[in-house]
Parts: structure tokens; sequence; C-alpha cells
């Protein structure tokens, strides 16, 4: 655990049983045991789920939604704040039907509603039967089917709020709500100039893509107000951005933020809701600062200064306090999911013996060979440097056709040795210097389960970082370190960026894997974004995905499996027909008989496998 970190980023979420293998625990009862993922694993291998898979726990996503809700609650009775808290999941970040039907049934008893950026979101929010407050807020780009659509919902009871982004689509908003001669429930959104620090920084201050400037703000205003419908705007929707690394960003977005409110309703436009979007950071490294995948502050903290800077801000302009509205996502359900697999086969950075040098090797392998003669602790760091030097004149005189494929054979197992006898004083090597670096790249490559594309995106696209341990075996030391590849044959296909002590490292220190039983790695906080932005490449699937439930008893109940996609969906997907391949295949098959060069039981077999495979798992199973 020490080396992975789990306590400080496990959120009491994740721990380790004294047998080594990582748990999970349940915020609601924590008296009740933790439960073992590998004994998770191993009853869904009985029953015929392999892995990889995407684990989620109910749970998890109902506790996150319980301290988001009891923290601005609390925030709002300390203050004496004067609205309540109605926030709303955005649909984006997860769009699973797992995912949305779990928080909304769980999300009721707090009013908790959703956030539509699409017209399929918003026919997903309007399948589900949400309090009779929540709030629908509908944002993005909209043609007039989305609005009449979202206009047409008020009749059933719906508070679905148009958050209007430009001028022309307040245009169509008149036209439709004229039209159908139905009220709208309207909202503004507000570009705000604060720009937040982090990965995220372009989607907010004057770069961001949506939300009006304060010209075409009054514009709109003027517009509803002519038209007699400024009364149906009830919501400012200002996005304070995604996974703001420092509290002291949500201060002034949200001082900002109350300087648009409290002046449009000088205006006369009475406003009800403020709404502050996303942002709401979540702590994937555990570093507890300020950084691109961690936060300076607390969820609590979070509330407590939205609640107190809106406070301030309302009562200094005499405005009647707002109810309030946050969409976060990341932070309701990153938690949620973690992706699991199993380590397929290895490349281990070693070399069983140094081979003996040959009386006609070229002098550098015998100058190589020669350096274990003086490798001894004070003299690591020139060993290194010889080692580098000789091996690289053997690479150029090899493309030169100076030295022959056996010699260049030994220099590289040679080289292997001596840098795995360096490894084995590298607590001499000063931490941080550059031999330390480069000794830590020297790793391992451990061939892994899973497609980086289709279930991490984001640490392909934008260098994410996810807490990544073993599951099995954490009451052992590690004895090796790695780099983890997955199985496409893309050479971005890898994880090689990790979380240790608080600092990135370029390897994982892992076990030797067990003869006699799979080795597990878990990629944890994968519930928002990953899965609908993963993408097909090498044509590797949706995974399997289990849904469970923690019990107060420290056991588990299976919720919902969904399988993974088959060969024959993902040939769908692009554009193949399966029954259509199947019948070219056999064709050929049969092309064979003809010619004599198959016989009628080989046919059988090959159109056996051909349809089998058409059939199976995209993964290697
Ligand atoms: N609302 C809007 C308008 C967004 O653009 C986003 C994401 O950027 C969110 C909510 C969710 O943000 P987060 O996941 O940071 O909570």
């Amino acid at each position: 655990d020490s080396i992975y970190g789990i306590g400080r980023w496990g959120k009491g979420l994740i721990t380790v049983l004294p047998n080594g293998d990582v748990a999970l625990c349940d915020p609601a009862h924590p008296e009740a045991a933790a439960i073992s993922l590998p004994q998770i694993l191993h009853d869904l291998r009985q029953r015929g789920v392999a892995s990889p898979l995407v684990l989620r726990i109910k749970s998890f996503l109902e506790a996150e939604i319980r301290h988001l809700n009891s923290s601005f609650s609390d925030a709002i009775r300390k203050t004496g704040y004067r609205a309540p808290y109605r926030g709303v999941f955005p649909i984006k970040v997860n769009q699973q039907a797992q995912v949305v039907d779990r928080i909304v049934e769980f999300g009721r008893q707090y009013d908790y509603g959703l956030e539509a950026g699409s017209k399929p979101e918003l026919v997903i929010a309007l399948a589900h039967r949400l309090s009779q407050e929540a709030l629908i807020v509908c944002n993005g780009v909209k043609d007039a089917e989305f609005i009449r659509l979202a206009i047409l919902s008020r009749r059933l009871g719906f508070n679905t709020v148009i958050v209007l982004e430009s001028p022309k689509e307040a245009e169509i908003v008149i036209e439709i709500a004229r039209e159908l001669e139905i009220e709208p429930l309207l909202g503004v959104r507000v570009k705000l100039t604060n720009e937040i620090s982090g990965k995220w920084q372009d989607s907010s201050g004057d770069r961001s893509a949506f939300g009006m400037n304060t010209y075409q703000l009054m514009r709109v205003i003027d517009r509803l107000r002519n038209e007699g419908l400024l009364h149906c705007l009830k919501l400012q929707h200002s996005h304070l951005g995604s996974q703001v690394p420092d509290v002291n960003d949500v201060r002034r977005s949200v001082t900002e933020a109350c300087r648009y409110f409290t002046e449009l309703a000088r205006e006369g436009v009475p406003l009800t809701h403020l709404d502050l979007g996303g942002g709401l950071g979540v702590d994937y490294t555990g570093e507890k600062r300020a950084s691109e995948n961690s936060i300076n502050y607390t969820m609590e903290e979070y509330c407590t200064n939205v609640v107190e800077t809106v406070a301030y801000a309302m009562d200094e302009a005499n405005v009647d306090h707002p109810v309030l509205v946050t969409e976060s996502g990341r932070a309701i359900s990153a938690t949620s999911s973690m992706l699991i697999f199993d380590v397929l086969e290895t490349t281990l950075y070693d070399a069983p013996d140094a081979p003996a040098v040959e009386p006609d090797d070229h002098h550098f392998l015998t100058d190589l060979a020669a350096i274990s003669g003086y490798l001894v602790p004070e003299r690591v760091q020139e060993c290194w440097n010889d080692a580098r030097f000789y091996r690289d004149e053997l690479r150029a005189l090899f493309r030169r056709g100076r030295v022959d494929l056996r010699q260049m054979a030994r220099a590289e197992q040679t080289y292997l040795k001596l840098m795995a006898r360096i490894k084995e004083i590298t607590h001499l090597v000063e931490q941080n210097s550059e031999l330390d670096k480069e000794l830590q790249k020297i790793a391992d490559v451990y061939h892994c389960n899973f497609s980086v594309f289709q279930s991490l995106p984001d640490v392909w696209a934008i260098e994410q970082l996810h807490p990544i341990v073993p599951l099995q075996m954490l009451n052992q030391t590690p004895d090796r370190r790695a780099v983890l590849s997955d199985i496409t044959c893309d050479s971005d296909g890898k994880l090689d960026k990790f979380i240790l002590d608080g600092e990135i490292a370029p390897s994982l220190p892992v076990h030797s894997p067990p003869e006699d039983q799979t080795y597990y790695l878990g990629v944890f906080f994968v519930g928002a974004y990953q899965e609908t932005l993963g993408d097909l490449h090498n044509l590797f699937g949706d995974t399997n995905v289990v849904t469970i439930d923690l019990r107060p008893d420290g056991k588990y109940d299976l919720l919902h499996e969904q399988e993974g996609d088959t060969i024959a969906q993902v040939l769908s997907y692009v554009e193949y027909d399966p029954a259509d391949c199947i019948a070219a295949f056999r064709k050929m098959v049969d092309e064979a008989i003809s010619a004599g060069h198959i016989t009628a039981n080989e046919r059988q077999t090959l159109v056996g496998a051909y349809r089998a495979s058409m059939n199976g798992y995209t993964y290697f199973e």
C-alpha cells in the first residue's frame, strides 16, 4: 500500500487486506468487512465473465452523490444561506444506462436532476422520472427539434431549462414557444473571463467556445423583454471549467459569475437559479495539491467556498439568494468504475548470464564486457556512461555492416546483464539523478489484455493519470518494475506514467507474475468520460461491464452484467455485414474443395473456426 499510495488516493473506498488482496469498502457501512477484488474476479470467472472488464460499484456512486449533496446542505446551513442546492448530473460524463438510472434513483431524495448537452441526452433525461423539484438543464447547440421537445416536456411537469447559448438560439426559442403556446423555462449561458489553470484551461475564459459575451447577453435580454418572455428567464449558467486544480480559482470565478447575476437582477431579470457548471475535481494521484491530476481542496471546501462567495455577493448587492446548481460530473462518477485486466506475458529487461566474448569480437564488445570488472558502487555513473557509449557504437557498426547479428546479440545481452547489476545497487544512486531516472525507465514490458484507446482514451489523448495497482500480492514487496503495454499493435498503446510517492514515475513496481494464477492490474477512477470517448482502434470493442453493490454484511450483490462486444458487433460498426463475411469465406473454402486443395472435413473445421471467431470477444480469451 505504501508504494502505491492507496491510503492517499483511495478515499477510504479502496484498501488492502492482510493477505495482500486489494479490497472494496462500503462507505455507507464502514464497519462492514472489505471485499476482496481478486475474490470478486474469481466469482465472475466462474460465471464465465472474463477480464478485461469494467467493474462498477453502485455504492461508490451513491456515496459521491450523498457526499456532494450533504456537503452543500451543511455549507448552506452553516452559512445561513437562504436557498437550497439542486445539482444536476451531466449525462455526457457517463451516459451508460446502469449509471444514469442509478443516479436518478438514488438522487431523487436530493431533488437531483440531469444535464443534457445534446438531443440524445435530452431523450435519455426525459425517460427518467425525476422529483418534482429536480431540473433538466439543456446546454449546447440546439436545433428546433431539441428546443421543441424541451418546451413540450414542460407539459409533463419536467423543469426543463433551455440554456440560451446565443442570440440566434433565442430567436428559435421565441418562435417555437409562440407556436406551442407553452411558457419555456429559460437560462442564459454567460461566458466568464476568469481563466482556470489545469488541463482544461481553454474551456474557461475568453477562449472558451460556449457562452455569450456581455453584448450578446444584452441583446438576448432586450429581445426577451420585447417579446414579453423575460419572466421565463430564471437561470444564469456560468461554467467554471473542468477538474479545477486550485480552490481559489473557484472563488474567483464564482465572484465573477455573481457580478453578472446581480447586474442582471438590477436589469429586472427575475433570475432564481445560479448554475456554476462543472469543475469540482478529483484527486487522481492523492498529491493533494493544485496540479493537473490533483486538487488542493476537499468536496466540503468546494461547497463552502461556493456558498460563502455567492451569499456574500448577493448580500452586498441586496439580491435574494439564488438556488444553487452545479453540474459536477467527474466528482460524481469517476470513482465508481475501475478497469481490470490480466497480464498476458512479460518481456523481462534482464539477461540470464552475460555471454562469453569471442576472440573475433569487435573490441567495443570486449570493452563492454570488461565494465563488469570495475562496477563498484562509487563508479556506477562511469560504468553506465561507458556502457551506453559502447552499446551505441556497436549499434552504429551493425547498421554499417561492420558487426554481425550474432555479435550484436552478445552485445545486447551483455548490456542488459550490466544494467541488471547496476539496478541491484541503485539504492546507492542519487535519487532523481539522470542515472536514477534512466534506471527507472529500464523496465520490463508487461503485455496486458486491454486497449488504451478503448478503455482509457484520456490517458492517450491528454496524459490523464489514474491510480494503477496490482490487485493481489500487496503483502509482498514487488520485485520488478514494468510499463504496461496493451494488445493493440500501436506503440502509443501503453501505460508508462505512474504516480508513486507523489512523483510521476516511468514504470510501475510489480511482482513476477505467479505461475499458478492470473496476475491482475486495476486502473481506478475511470467512471468519468472514458467509456463513450473510447474508440475502436484495432477493432477492440467494449469490454465486459459488471455492476455490483456492496452489502452491509461484507458481501456483494451482482446487479448487472453487460457482455463486451463480439467481433461481429464490432465489424458491423465499421460497415461490414458479418453474414456477408461468412458467405465470402465459405465461398473461398468451397472453391478450395473444388480445386482439391482441402477435404470436406477441413471445410467444416475452417468454416467452424471462422464462425466461432465472429461470435467471440474481441480481447484475448
Ligand atoms: N457542465 C458543462 C457545461 C460542461 O462543459 C462540463 C464539462 O466540461 C461539465 C458540466 C462537467 O464538468 P466536470 O466533469 O468537471 O464536473
